[in-house]
């Protein structure tokens, strides 16, 4: 065991605090990881308030973690002491299901164990990445690009792939028009990726306050949710919309933007069920559909990708004690786009 410094929540309703943790000796096939920069996902702030559902304390978040690899195991073979690297909302699965065993680990069977807050194989808490050090299995370590900097990199980690994925997966292309629904951490990753796939990009945001931004990130074009003229002027108009809100949206509104055979994927997760009109569904043959994160093999083809178009995230550099105020930025969504801490002042 080693002991290594981070920051981490004492309860549901306290400021997160600085503090120490133990990180597991390196096993075989395990990878220590140095980190040196960690994204603020909004996941990390429902976690620690017990948003969705009780977890135990103290708990150190955070699933968008880039470092340095500095030990490894005897039996790994795909990472090397010096190594850019990258881990993002899964360390481990069962290896054995069928969605394993078709290399989609993210949709384990049996649940993919989070980084942070789940039961690992050794029965401890997992603990993220607002901390120095970090020991995981190889498999479940990313290689970083050299292109990729490193600190506006880690996002990627969570807010890359979980809008790469379904961007991929619905074929986000050349003569494709795709919809972002919200401009936040998660919708400015996807307007960027959609429009470097060479797919038409439309944003849907409540105002237009980050027009001009949205713009710049590749869309062609932006309106105002806020606005009813907008439902009307966009009817059955994509073939893919990507809803990054986890605020109730009026769904059956957003459907109708479908063209034939469209699809309306959610990756924000309003905690509350939603009512869909199934009429919004028959005409032209649209589909409602959810996605989550993506797998080990697909976040690195993400990696590669923004490498090679030259994609990153738009982040905002924090020291440690600057966390908490963060997460009341996050929340009253004053950020453009993504913080991201500065594990040198943990
Ligand atoms: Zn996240
Ligand atoms: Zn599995």
């Amino acid at each position: 065991m080693r002991t290594v410094n981070a920051y981490a929540a004492p309860s549901a309703t306290e400021p997160l605090v600085p503090t120490t943790i133990e990180r597991r000796d390196v096993g075989p096939k395990d990878v220590l990881i140095a980190i040196r920069y960690a994204g603020i996902c909004h996941s990390d702030i429902h976690t620690v308030r017990g948003d969705w559902g009780p977890i135990t304390y103290p708990q150190v978040v955070g699933h968008e973690i880039v470092g340095e690899v500095v030990e490894v195991g005897p039996a790994v073979t795909k990472h090397a002491v010096g190594d850019r690297v990258g881990v993002g909302c899964m360390v481990n699965s069962c290896r054995e299901c069928e969605n394993c065993r078709a290399g989609m680990e993210n949709y384990c069977l049996k649940g993919n164990t989070g980084t942070y807050a789940a039961v690992d194989r050794d029965g401890t808490i997992t603990q993220g990445g607002y901390s120095t050090h970090v020991v995981v299995d190889e498999d479940f370590v990313l290689r970083v690009p050299a292109a990729i900097d490193y600190a506006a990199g880690a996002p990627l980690l969570c807010a890359g792939i979980t809008t790469y994925s379904p961007l991929a997966h619905w074929n986000a292309g050349p003569g494709k028009r795709v919809a972002v629904v919200g401009m936040g951490g998660l919708g400015h990753m996807a307007v960027k990726i959609a429009a470097a796939m060479g797919a038409e990009v439309t944003v849907l945001s409540r105002t237009l306050a980050k027009k001009d931004d949205g713009l710049a990130f590749g869309a062609t074009d932006y309106y105002a949710t806020d606005d009813a003229a907008t439902f009307e002027a966009l009817k059955n108009r994509f073939d893919l919309i990507v809803n990054t809100v986890s605020a109730p949206l009026d769904l059956n509104q957003y459907l109708r933007l479908l063209r034939l055979d469209g699809t309306m994927v959610n990756v924000g997760a309003p905690p509350e069920p939603l009512p869909i009109q199934v009429f919004s569904l028959f005409n032209n043959r649209r589909s409602f559909a959810g996605s989550s994160i993506g797998s080990i093999a697909e976040t690195q083809e993400m990696l590669d990708f923004c490498a090679e178009h030259g994609i990153a995230p738009e982040t905002e550099l924090i020291a440690a004690d600057q966390i908490n105020d963060a997460y009341e930025r996050v929340l009253s969504s004053d950020v453009r786009y993504r913080f991201v801490i500065d594990t040198a002042t943990l």
